[in-house]
């Protein structure tokens, strides 16, 4: 019989016992965590900031005061939920769920600089076993987080259980292109300009590698829809954004 401990999975292009991925990849996040945000405006020249404002714009929470709830799984450094209660009413509110302490410790200090300790609070949990009740958030997002986790399957049962009747599932992360010659320069891009500058910015190129090699390991558009429809959500789509290298993926509870 096999367990976690003699399963193997990817971690980046390596392959790894399942049960020693998580440790791993809360490794990079750990090394990651102070030069997290400088790094994603570096690497992606700023395009992050727009595929964010998308991904918020799509999730388009209430204006007004009612009560709407978001869980923000891999949450990190609060990207998302800032933005989240920026767009939204008064009645907007993020939790913020990472795996990470360390990334969990910069979203709260950046939460208390940007004034919105009142609308967000960030707590330290696992995608795959939410400490959460059933039914019980509007919305769950996740950005550039589900690639990391290593039982996709749970972590989007779980997304699922802790939705309420009609509440949405919204993910955002690097996908796979579909545009000739991009997705040579991305490639390139992607192999040999980021580990370099990782290496530069952080002192250590071995984070940025993995989290490229992550990329291209992440099923692709089709094959994450049919996980997110086989974990029960109705309606399952994906719309790509820049050719491809980022998608956003949809499902609903019902
Ligand atoms: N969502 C943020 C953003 O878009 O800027 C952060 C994304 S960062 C690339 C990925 C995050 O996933 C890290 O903060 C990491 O700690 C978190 N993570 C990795 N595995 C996780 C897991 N099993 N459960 C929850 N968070 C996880």
């Amino acid at each position: 019989m096999t367990d976690d401990r003699t399963r193997d999975t990817a971690f980046g292009f390596r392959r790894v016992a399942e049960d020693e991925k998580q440790g791993l990849v809360n490794e990079v996040f750990a090394k990651a965590a102070e030069r997290y945000d400088q790094m994603n405006d570096l690497m992606s020249g700023g395009l992050h900031r727009l595929w964010k404002d998308d991904f918020v714009t799509m999730l388009s929470p209430p204006k007004g005061a009612q009560a709407f709830h978001v869980l923000d799984v891999a949450g990190g450094t609060g990207d998302i939920a800032f933005r989240i209660v920026k767009a939204g009413g008064s009645g907007t509110h993020v939790t913020v769920a990472d795996i990470s302490p360390e990334m969990v410790g910069e979203g709260r200090k950046r939460c208390e600089r940007e004034g919105l300790l009142s609308r967000c609070d960030f707590t330290v949990g696992n995608a795959e076993a939410l400490a959460f009740p059933d039914k019980s958030f509007d919305a769950y997002t996740i950005a550039f987080g589900i690639r990391n986790v290593t039982h996709i399957d749970r972590a989007l049962k779980e997304a699922y259980r802790v939705l309420k009747p009609g509440g949405r599932f919204l993910c955002l992360e690097f996908s796979h292109v579909d545009v000739p010659l991009l997705d040579r320069i991305y490639d390139a891009y992607s192999f040999t300009v980021i580990p370099a500058v990782g290496k530069v910015v952080t002192g250590d190129g071995q984070p940025y590698r993995y989290l490229v090699e992550s990329i291209r390991t992440f099923p692709d558009q089709e094959a994450f829809r049919a996980m997110i429809e086989e974990a029960g959500f109705a309606r399952a789509s994906y719309r790509n954004l820049t050719g491809g290298v980022v998608a956003i993926h949809s499902g609903w509870r019902i």
